[in-house]
C-alpha cells in the first residue's frame, strides 16, 4: 500500500526490482520497525482473514477469483519472498498468474534460476563441471495448479493460507525448504469457472437450494473437459499453463489439485494405479511414488485419516496437466473428497465405499492404511489436506533437491540417447497434404509443446519413402522424446490384468490421441537411422505460411481443407459471393474436387485476411462462369445445449466460434416458444442424454434420477418440443445430431398437423445395447469407417476415414415407408476396424452404420454415431459435419 508501483504493467519484472529497492529504502529510512528473518515487517503482510473478511475454509464462505488475486497482489507488494507474474488470459479474458514463493534470495535470482532449469531440462551435453554447478546452485521449482474444475473449490481457497504461512512462518525447517525450493502457484487454472461457481453458490446460499449445481459449463466452453485438453491445447487458459513447463520455466515437479466424490477415500495421492504410459521413463514413476508416499506418511503423521494411493486414477492417458510427465516433469495429481461447494456434508459410515480400481473394500489396506470413519466433512477438512500435502511436497523437494535436479538432466540425456539408439528415429510429416490447414496447425501445436522441429532441405528417399524438400521432421533424439512418440504413433493400449488371467484393468479415459491420425494427415514413422538424412535437416524457422503471394479473386479453396470452410463462412458474412463446385475441375494443374469453394468479389484485402485465417492457399479461379457452381448461403443455426454441464455442446460452440460460424444457443425448455420454421434452417443437437433433452432428468427412460440443479433448470423439451422439432423436419428443416442424442429419434414418433395425427418411425434402430451385451467394449478409440463416395456429405473426404468412437450408438437402417428415405453414408468395415486405441469384440460393429442420412417429408435428419468434433481433437471428421450444413433440400 505504501509502495507506489503499478503492477498492472505486464512487463514489470524490472519494475518489481524498482519496487523492491523502494521497499528496502523505505524500510531502512523507517528504521524502527521490527524485522523478521526475511527482512520484512511481519505486520506488513496482511493475513487472509484480514483481507477476505473471514478465515478461508470457514463453512459456507468462498472468495472469488478477483478477491484472491487482489490478495496475491498485496503479498507481491509487501513481501520480497513473493513475485506475481502474468502468464496469459482465460477464454473470458481474465488475467492469469503464477505466484512465485521462495526465499528472498531465490526470488531475487529467478531469472538465473530459470536459466539453470532450462539447461538441466534441455541440454544433454552439459559438461560435468557445469552440471555439478547447476545442481549445486539450482533450486527445485514446484508448480501447483489449482482447482481447474471449478466446483472443486478447496485448493484455490487454501492457496492464500499456504502462501501466508510460507512467507510469515518462523519454523527454521520451512526457511530451509524455501532456500531449496521455489514454489509456483497457479492460484486458479480456470478463473472464468471459479467466478461462475462462486457466484452461483452465493446466489442460492441461505435458500433451500444451497449447493445447487451451476447450470451450464464452468468455463467459457469446455467445463470439466478442461483437463482433457493438454495434448490439443485448444483453450487459452490451458495454453498459458502448459507454456510454463513446455517453454518458459521448466519446473521439475508439477501437481494438479482436484476433488472427487464425497463417499470414497478422503484424499488420493500418487502414485497412480495401472496402466501407466509405456513411453514415460521408468525413473519418473519412482519419483511420483516417492512424493506420493511421503505425502501419505506426512498426512497420516498429522492424524489426517482417509488418504489412499494407487487407486482410481491411472497414468496411461495424456490429457491433463500430467501430460508434463511426457516432458520429463515429475507430474502428479491429488484429489480430495468433496463437500457441497462450501457447505459441509455428513457422511454415514455405511455410505463410505471403495470405487474405481485399486481398492476393493473401504477397509484398512496397504494403499489405504488409515480409513476415515465417517461423520461431518467440511471445506476446512479439505483445506487442511491441501496445506499438509503442499508442505509435504515442498519438504520432499527440499530434502532431495540435488537428486531431483540431477534426475532432470539425467532424463534429458537418457531420452536423447534413446532417440539415437532405439527405433523409431524420426516422424516425418509431408508438407503436401490434402488438408493444408491441419498440417500447419499441427506444426504450430508441436512448437507450442516445446518440440524441436526440423525441415528437410532437399528431396531424399529414406527407407524407400520419397520425402520432399520442405517436409517436416521430428527426430526422436530430443529431450521431450516421450511426448513426440506418444502423439505421433498410433496407440496400443497396455493390456494389464489384476491377476494372471484375471479381469482387465480398464482405462480411466480414452485410448487414442494420435495427432496425425486424428487430423487425417499422412505421417511416416521411420525405424532406420540415416546420417545422410540427418545432414539434410535444418531447424524450422520462420512462418510455415508466409502469405507471400498476392492472392486474387475469384479464389478457389479446396474441399479437402477444413480451413476452406472457415474461408467460406467468413466470406459469406462479409458479403462475398460463395459457391461450391458440383463438378471437379483442374486449375493451373491442380485438381479441385466437388465441394470446393469459389469465392467471388472485389475486396482482395479481405481475401488476404481470409487466407491468413483459413491457413489454406487458394487458387485463382479465372472465369468462374465456366465452373459448375451451386451458390451457398449461411444457414441459420440453432445449437441445442442443455443446462446439465453440456460439455459436448460447449466443444461445439468452441469449434463454431473458431471457424467463425454463427449460431444461436437454444435450451431444450425453450423449444415450446421457438418458431423453428421461421427462425432457423438447421437444428444441431450435440451428444447428450435422451432423458436430459426430453425431460431435464438424467438417467434412462425407465429410471430417472433427481439431479442437483435448481428446479428452474430441471426442464427439457418435453413431448411437445420434440413434436415441434419433428414438424420442423417434415416441413423442410434440417436436424443434425450425434452420439446418444440420436436416441431421440428412435422408436415411435408422432406429429399432428391440423386434424391429422401421423405416427411413424424413422428407418433406423440403435443396436449398441445388443452389441455391448455381446461384449463390445470401446473406451474411446480411433476406428475405421468407409464412406459413401460422391455424396455431398463426404465431399473433400477420402474413401475411408478414422472416427473417434465410444461404442454407442450403433445404427442399423431399414426399408422406409411413405415419405421417408435413408442412405448409409459411413459404415464400419468387415474387419480390421481398430486403428488406434483399444476395442474388445470389434466384430460386433462390423458392417453396421456410423453415419446415416434420413429424409422425412421435405426435411432431413443427419445422425452420427460418433462426435465429429470430439474435444476439438478429431479434425479428420470436421468436414462430415460442415458438409451437412450445406446439404440442399431433400426435394
Ligand atoms: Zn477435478
Amino acid at each position: 500500500m505504501w509502495v507506489p508501483c503499478d503492477h498492472k504493467n505486464q512487463n514489470y519484472l524490472h519494475m518489481k526490482r524498482f519496487c523492491l529497492l523502494t521497499i528496502s529504502i523505505l524500510l531502512v529510512l523507517a528504521g524502527m520497525m521490527a524485522f523478521t528473518r526475511h527482512g520484512i515487517a511481519q505486520s506488513s503482510v496482511p493475513g487472509p482473514e484480514e483481507h477476505f473478511g473471514f478465515v478461508p475454509g470457514t463453512d459456507r464462505m468462498l472468495f472469488d477469483y478477483e478477491e484472491m488475486i487482489a490478495y496475491f497482489v498485496k503479498l507481491d507488494k509487501v513481501s520480497p519472498m513473493v513475485r506475481l507474474v502474468e502468464i496469459g488470459l482465460s477464454p473470458m479474458g481474465k488475467k492469469m498468474y503464477i505466484v512465485f514463493i521462495s526465499s528472498e534470495k531465490n526470488i531475487g535470482n529467478l531469472e538465473k534460476l530459470r536459466e539453470i532449469n532450462r539447461e538441466l531440462a534441455l541440454n544433454p551435453t552439459l559438461s560435468e563441471a557445469k552440471r555439478a554447478e547447476y545442481i549445486r546452485d539450482g533450486r527445485v521449482f514446484f508448480m501447483a495448479t489449482l482447482s481447474m474444475h471449478s466446483t472443486e473449490v478447496a485448493p484455490s481457497q487454501a492457496a492464500p493460507v499456504i502462501a501466508y504461512r510460507l512467507i510469515t512462518g518462523t519454523d527454521p525447517t520451512v526457511t530451509k525448504y524455501l532456500n531449496d525450493v521455489v514454489y509456483m502457484i497457479i492460484p486458479n487454472q480456470n478463473p472464468d469457472g471459479m467466478d461462475l461457481v462462486v457466484e452461483n453458490y452465493k446466489k442460492y446460499k441461505d435458500t433451500k437450494y444451497e449447493g445447487a449445481s451451476l447450470p451450464g459449463v464452468y468455463h467459457k466452453y469446455v467445463g470439466h473437459d478442461n483437463n482433457r485438453d493438454y495434448v490439443s491445447l485448444t483453450q487459452s487458459d490451458n495454453r498459458a499453463v502448459a507454456r510454463v513447463y513446455n517453454l518458459d520455466w521448466f519446473p521439475q515437479v508439477v501437481i494438479e489439485k482436484h476433488q472427487m466424490g464425497s463417499t470414497g477415500i478422503r484424499y488420493y495421492v500418487p502414485p497412480s494405479h495401472d496402466p501407466i504410459a509405456e513411453n514415460v521413463d521408468a525413473e519418473l514413476w519412482t519419483w511420483t511414488g516417492i512424493f506420493g508416499t511421503n505425502m501419505l506418511r506426512d498426512l497420516t503423521n498429522e492424524g489426517l485419516a482417509g488418504v489412499g494411493q494407487k487407486t482410481i486414477f491411472d497414468d496411461y492417458w495424456p490429457g491433463s496437466t500430467e501430460t508434463c510427465l511426457w516432458k520429463n516433469v515429475i507430474g502428479m495429481l491429488t484429489e480430495a473428497a468433496s463437500v457441497k461447494d462450501a457447505t459441509p456434508v455428513y457422511i454415514e459410515p455405511g455410505e463410505l465405499e471403495a470405487s474405481g480400481k485399486g481398492l476393493s473394500e473401504y477397509e484398512k489396506s496397504i494403499n489405504f492404511p488409515l480409513p476415515w470413519p465417517g461423520g461431518w466433512w467440511r471445506l476446512n477438512d479439505i483445506i487442511r489436506l491441501e496445506i499438509a500435502s503442499t508442505f509435504s511436497i515442498i519438504k520432499t523437494a527440499s530434502l532431495l533437491k540435488d537428486d531431483i535436479l540431477k534426475f532432470r538432466n539425467d532424463i534429458c540425456k537418457r531420452e536423447v540417447e534413446k532417440g539415437r539408439s532405439q527405433p523409431p528415429y524420426y516422424y516425418v510429416i509431408p508438407h503436401e497434404q490434402a488438408d493444408q490447414s491441419e498440417f500447419i496447425s499441427l506444426i504450430e501445436l508441436m512448437k507450442e509443446h516445446g518440440i524441436n522441429t526440423f525441415q528437410l532441405k532437399k528431396d531424399y528417399t529414406l527407407n524407400g519413402i520419397n520425402l520432399r524438400e520442405g517436409d517436416i521432421v521430428y527426430p526422436l533424439a530430443q529431450p521431450f522424446r516421450a511426448f513426440v512418440k506418444e502423439v505421433m504413433e498410433k496407440q496400443e493400449f497396455p493390456v494389464r490384468h489384476y491377476t494372471p488371467d484375471g479381469i482387465l484393468i480398464r482405462p480411466y479415459d480414452i485410448t487414442s490421441w494420435s495427432l496425425p491420425l486424428h487430423r487425417g494427415l499422412v505421417s511416416h514413422e521411420i525405424k532406420v537411422r540415416d546420417a545422410d538424412f540427418e545432414a539434410l535437416l535444418k531447424p524450422l524457422s520462420g512462418d510455415l505460411f508466409p502469405l507471400s503471394v498476392a492472392y486474387k479473386l475469384p479464389a478457389i479453396f479446396p474441399a479437402t481443407s477444413n480451413g476452406s470452410f472457415k474461408a467460406a463462412f467468413i466470406a459469406m458474412q462479409n458479403g462475398l459471393k460463395v459457391g461450391r463446385l458440383s463438378q471437379e475441375v483442374k486449375i493451373s494443374g491442380k485438381l479441385y474436387g466437388k465441394g470446393s469453394f469459389v469465392i467471388q468479389g472485389k475486396d482482395e484485402a479481405l481475401l488476404k485476411s481470409i487466407v491468413k485465417e483459413s491457413l489454406t492457399e487458394p487458387g485463382f479461379a479465372d472465369q468462374p462462369g465456366r465452373l459448375a457452381l451451386t451458390d451457398v448461403t449461411m444457414p441459420r443455426i440453432a445449437l441445442v445445449e442443455t443446462y446439465f454441464s453440456d460439455i459436448d455442446a460447449g466443444w461445439t460452440r468452441y469449434l463454431f466460434d473458431t471457424y467463425k460460424l454463427p449460431y444461436k444457443v437454444l435450451h431444450p425448455d425453450e423449444f415450446e416458444k421457438t418458431d423453428f420454421i421461421k427462425d432457423f434452417d438447421i437444428v444441431i443437437i450435440p451428444n447428450s442424454g435422451k432423458t436430459l433433452l426430453l425431460n431435464g432428468k438424467p438417467g434412462t427412460e425407465t429410471s430417472y434420477y433427481m439431479s442437483n440443479y435448481h428446479p428452474d433448470y430441471q426442464k427439457g423439451m418435453e413431448k411437445k418440443g420434440l413434436e415441434k422439432l419433428l414438424l420442423f423436419i417434415n416441413q423442410g428443416g434440417k436436424v443434425i445430431s450425434w452420439g446418444q442424442s440420436a436416441d431421440l429419434f428412435t422408436g415411435k414418433q408422432e406429429i399432428t398437423t391440423g386434424e391429422n395425427k401421423e405416427e411413424f418411425s424413422f428407418p433406423f434402430t440403435n443396436a449398441a445395447e445388443q452389441a455391448q451385451k455381446k461384449g463390445l467394449f470401446i473406451p474411446g478409440s480411433w476406428v475405421r469407417m468407409t464412406l459413401k463416395q460422391d455424396h455431398p456429405l463426404t465431399w473433400g473426404m477420402p474413401s475411408e476415414t478414422g472416427i473417434f468412437y465410444r461404442g454407442q450408438p450403433l445404427f442399423m437402417t431399414s426399408i422406409p415407408r411413405f415419405d421417408m428415405d435413408r442412405r448409409v453414408i459411413g459404415v464400419f468395415p468387415e474387419k480390421e476396424i481398430l486403428i488406434s486405441g483399444y476395442v474388445e469384440k470389434e466384430e460386433e460393429i462390423a458392417e453396421k452404420a456410423a453415419l446415416i442420412w434420413i429424409k422425412k417429408g421435405k426435411g432431413q435428419l443427419i445422425l452420427y454415431a460418433f462426435n465429429p468434433q470430439f474435444r476439438a481433437s478429431t479434425q479428420a471428421t470436421y468436414k462430415l459435419l460442415f458438409n451437412a450444413l450445406f446439404l440442399q433440400q431433400a426435394e
